[in-house]
């Protein structure tokens, strides 16, 4: 894309739209480069424009203002139409009338037709002919024809009427952006989500307290990190931050799809846009400008709506046969009724600019790219976001679904079942060797163990050297200690003795739970087992997947003990346990190599590969943003029925954009042969205005269609 076809806009402020990059003069924050959809016709057959609601806007107004001033010229002409003086039995004539005609005439086409032969100009330039090139061809045939017949050939009847077909292209144009610019709202919803203002305070860290005095009301994004805010209760959070006092509950609809008010307490997080119920909060500001969740989603849809579904290459094609159609058809009626069928040269010019005009392939160049656009957005108010159509596309026919385990299907959130200490050692001792090493991880068994040792008070020892061994376990040195904790692929790989391990193993009540061994130079001296809650939601989600004809399977690092519960829990067709985070990827694949299309469901960087893989990768809850970048799809909400939801939109929006596929082609089929005049035999004859009419009908129709999708229950 060269630069020039860059636009640049804000996040935050749609409003805000220029040609260079740079920063918004609103807030400070870089702007986003988006392809630019220049006119209308080409670039929109393509699918590009439809974020750019800003330009749709001014597209809207511009055919608006000069559908108004091409009116009143037009009504003028048609009053000083002898066939139209001669139809209403009235006659107003003077010595310049065909003059006069031919002074509107011009002004009509000159000025009312601009938009036309400039975006003409640019598809004959980028050798893309299409709709515009089709308009302004029937424009100025209308044009030169009316000439002829007022300066040439005196004896014929004049012609000028045809220019009624300007306004009315002006008028369908306008319906048709105004329509349009109603499928892209989202992004205006979005960003209507942070209120304008936000109540700063002066906050006492020490002895935690605002003074109401010290309330400013400053523009929030005026914000910065670090500034305290206040939040009322029924107000809505201005920007994404930690609560530092207060708590409350709050309704993070319209950021994650979840209708439950979420309680939040000192030390939550908040997302802003989200609104505030019942209780009083201080929020520290901890993003700003393109960090706030509410821009990472508005930037995920504008990537989204630039993405093509494949059938758009379909609907790309069958409109460039439609303009070759067009041109074919169009000249062969001229002809027919010129020389086969001799009607007079206006008569064969009017049938053919008529064929010229129904032919337009506007309405199919509109089939798709509304459907995109509102089904990226209604899936944004799901808490679905759609990084690439294409992606949504795989959706309706999946025959499998992977889902990661750990923090997928189930909480990821490990309780501490048991300690067993060995080798003379205490309870105690084993969680604090434990936890000192794991306060360096991020894994959420980490985070397990460590809670368990915060809540028994328990204190934590400095530790060195730390590393995590991916699907495995971590190690490192607590004083002159090295200690090592794992599973048993951990302690096989440090080459430490199992056998111990495998006395202990009988110890522990239900082999059903997470172990992790903990070992201390070289020797097993300890074990604990972890819990991790199966989601209610994942039950289901499976089942809902099984009813649709789709099977499920379940991915985990975890022992094959664990695993087989969970999965016969759930009802899992196929249960891959034990697999190291390098070769998620394989099963993938190996399901792949059986001929299924598989989506894979997971959360975490070691999942990144695999959601590559996977015909179709679904991150869940916007978290890592390795998992995101490697995804299609991103579940902001952690629950795994909406991947339920994903299959179901994906084959709403199948059938949404066949169905406007199906009428924008079908429509031409009955209305080409009535322009060229099939049905003149029995005294129909279709005229150009008629037939522009009938193609902006056919346009806004399939844009009402598409519309009828943000109704859509998921
Ligand atoms: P999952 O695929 O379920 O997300 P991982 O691949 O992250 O699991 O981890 C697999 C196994 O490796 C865990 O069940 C655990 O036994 C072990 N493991 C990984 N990281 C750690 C750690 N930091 N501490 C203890 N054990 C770990
Ligand atoms: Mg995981």
């Amino acid at each position: 894309m060269q630069e020039k076809n860059k636009e640049y806009t804000c996040p935050m402020h749609p409003e805000v739209l220029q040609h260079k990059p740079g920063n918004c003069p609103k807030c400070g924050m870089a702007l986003v480069g988006t392809d630019k959809g220049a006119h209308v016709g080409h670039e929109e057959q393509k699918g590009k424009v439809h974020d750019h609601t800003e330009h749709h806007r001014m597209m809207a107004k511009d055919f608006k203002r000069r559908f108004f001033v091409v009116l009143p010229l037009t009504i003028i002409v048609l009053i000083l139409s002898p066939k139209i003086q001669e139809w209403l039995g009235f006659s107003v004539d003077f010595a310049f009338r065909n003059f006069v005609l031919f002074v509107l005439g011009t002004v009509i086409t000159a000025y009312g037709g601009k938009p036309f032969f400039e975006a003409a100009k640019n598809e004959i330039k980028s050798r893309n002919w299409g709709m515009m090139t089709l308009v302004s061809l029937a424009l100025t045939a209308g044009y030169v024809f009316s000439i002829a017949a007022t300066f040439l050939f005196p004896g014929e009847s004049l012609w000028w009427e045809i220019s009624t077909l300007v306004s009315v292209f002006l008028f369908g144009h306008w319906l048709e952006m105004r329509a349009v610019i109603g499928t892209g709202g989202a992004l205006k919803e979005l960003a209507a989500l942070i209120p304008p203002m936000a109540h700063k305070v002066i906050w006492d860290k020490n002895e935690k307290k605002i003074g109401e005095e010290e309330v400013e009301d400053i523009p929030t994004d005026k914000l910065q990190k670090g500034d305290y805010v206040l939040v009322r209760p029924g107000e809505k959070i201005p920007i994404d931050g930690e609560i530092v006092q207060g708590e409350s509950s709050v309704n993070e609809a319209m950021i994650t799809g979840e209708s439950k008010p979420v309680a939040k307490k000192e030390g939550d997080v908040v997302i802003g846009g989200s609104i505030n119920n019942d209780g009083s909060l201080v929020v520290r500001v901890d993003k700003t400008g393109a960090e706030t969740a509410v821009s990472q989603i508005m930037k995920l849809i504008r990537q989204a709506q630039e993405t093509k579904p494949k059938v758009q290459n379909l609907a790309d094609k069958a409109a460039n046969w439609l303009t070759i159609i067009a041109i074919v058809v169009g000249t062969g009626t001229f002809f027919y009724w010129l020389l086969i069928n001799p009607q007079g040269a206006i008569f064969a010019s009017t049938l053919a600019i008529t064929v010229i005009v129904i032919t337009c392939p506007h309405a199919l160049g509109l089939a798709i790219p509304t459907v995109t656009t509102i089904t990226t957005s209604l899936a944004a108010k799901n808490g679905i976001l759609i990084r690439d159509m294409r992606g949504l596309e795989v959706a309706k026919n999946l025959d499998y679904v992977v889902f990661d385990k750990t923090g997928t299907l189930t909480k990821g959130q490990f309780g501490v079942a048991e300690v067993l200490a060995f080798k003379g050692l205490a309870e105690k001792d084993i969680l604090k060797l434990a936890a000192s090493v794991e306060l360096h991880s991020q894994h959420s068994i980490a985070q397990g163990i460590v809670s368990e040792a915060r809540e028994r008070k328990i204190k934590f020892s400095a530790a060195h050297n730390f590393k995590s061994i991916p699907g495995k376990g971590a190690e490192g040195k607590v004083g002159k200690d090295i200690v090592i904790l794992g599973n048993t692929a951990m302690l096989e790989k440090r080459g430490i003795e199992l056998k111990v391990a495998r006395e202990l193993l009988k110890k522990i009540k239900d082999a059903t739970r997470t172990v992790i061994w903990v070992a201390r130079d070289n020797e097993v001296v300890g074990a604990i087992s972890l819990e991790d809650e199966i989601r209610v939601e994942s039950k289901k989600a499976i089942n809902k997947l099984h009813e649709m004809g789709i099977k499920v399977a379940m991915l985990t690092g975890d022992k094959k003990e664990v695993a087989d519960v969970v999965g016969k829990k759930l009802g899992i067709d196929t249960v891959f346990a034990e697999v190291l985070p390098e070769d998620k990827v394989n099963k993938v694949k190996y399901l792949q190599t059986k001929g299924f299309t598989v989506a894979m469901v997971g959360d975490g960087v070691n999942d990144a590969p695999s959601l590559t893989q996977a015909h179709l990768g679904i991150a869940v809850g916007a978290g890592t943003s390795v998992a995101i970048e490697s995804a299609e799809i991103v579940l902001v909400k952690n629950d795994p029925r909406d991947v339920v939801k994903v299959i179901s939109l994906s084959r709403k929006t199948d059938a949404k954009m066949k169905q406007n596929l199906a009428w924008a082609t079908g429509y031409n089929l009955l209305a080409i042969p009535a322009a060229a005049g099939i049905l003149y035999p029995l005294g129909i004859l279709l005229r150009p205005e008629w037939g522009a009419l009938l193609m902006s009908a056919s346009s806004v129709i399939v844009v009402a269609n598409a519309l009828l999708l943000k109704k859509a229950e998921l």
